[in-house]
């Protein structure tokens, strides 16, 4: 769901690589058959992505003839996933693409493996295609496990093309409770088309990501409180918005969509909280 820089490497430059010290002639054979396959699946797979169409990807049209699917996933697990392996420094790259290590998918949690958007297990001519890996934390990783889109609707955000950041589209409004509580909801710019709205929908419910940023936002409330009290026993609640406001800019200058910009937003706004609501 947020941007990062596309790999700089090829498909064919990573299959190359990955495959770059088999030496057995029969395997190196059919290995040297599949790398123009390899290639065009990319090409295919990069198309559809460009337009947010890898649901229309046929299986079968995505397919490399001389190797089999568990000899494609071998060589990413063996020659690009493993320690030293020679393709590692690839997956080091692409590790290493997210900002501050934060999980494009969820946008809080530290990125800890690669994820294939399109499952290795059903789309193995990919195995190995930057492109078609992004870095993530292991619970989104979980999440999406090998699942694919089926509709324009559920066809996931895709941190190599979908750029959402120049919008402000997620939404959080403060719940007046003992204590005070965040709620969630993304809040689609009118000027995006349906599918986006509805991608993002999905993609916000799917990852969970309500409940996750309920959460930190609930730890965070908790944090600011004695110093909210103190703000607000010297200047009143003026003094209390104006730090808010302060927060929620800085906030907003790292990442516009992130749940702490939301929320310091949402508290900057809410006389209720400032007022005195943040000791309730
Ligand atoms: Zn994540």
């Amino acid at each position: 769901m947020w941007k990062i820089d596309p790999p700089v490497h090829t498909a064919a430059f990573s299959y190359a690589t990955c495959t770059s010290r088999i030496r057995n002639r029969e395997l190196r054979e059919r290995l040297d058959q599949a790398a123009d396959e390899v290639a065009a699946s990319a090409a295919k797979y990069e198309s559809a992505a460009e337009s947010s169409e890898l649901y229309l990807l046929d299986q079968d049209e995505l397919s490399v003839a001389s190797l089999t699917g568990v000899e494609m996933i071998a060589i990413y697990k063996y020659r690009m996933a493993k320690k030293k392996a020679v393709g590692r420094f690839i997956y080091d790259e692409l590790m290493l693409a997210a900002p501050d290590g934060r999980c494009p998918m969820c946008g809080q949690r530290t990125v800890s493996t690669l994820d294939h958007v399109l499952p290795k297990t059903l789309y193995p001519a990919l195995s190995v295609t930057p492109l078609n890996l992004i870095p993530a934390c292991s619970d989104c990783n979980h999440i999406k496990s090998d699942a694919i889109p089926v509709s324009a609707e559920n066809e996931p955000i895709h941190p190599y093309y979908d750029d959402l950041d120049g919008d402000p589209w997620l939404h959080a409004a403060v719940v007046h409770t003992s204590p005070a509580a965040i709620v969630f909801s993304v809040a689609a710019p009118i000027n995006w088309p349906d599918s986006l709205k509805n991608r993002v929908a999905t993609h916000f419910r799917t990852f969970k990501l309500a409940p996750l940023y309920a959460s930190q936002a609930a730890q965070e409330l908790n944090s600011i409180k004695h110093y909210l009290i103190q703000l607000h026993a010297r200047g009143g609640g003026d003094a209390v918005r104006q730090h808010l406001s302060g927060q929620a800019n800085s906030r907003r200058m790292a990442y516009a969509n992130s749940w702490q910009t939301a929320t310091y937003t949402a508290l900057a706004d809410d006389a209720w909280f400032y007022q005195g609501g943040f000791a309730a």
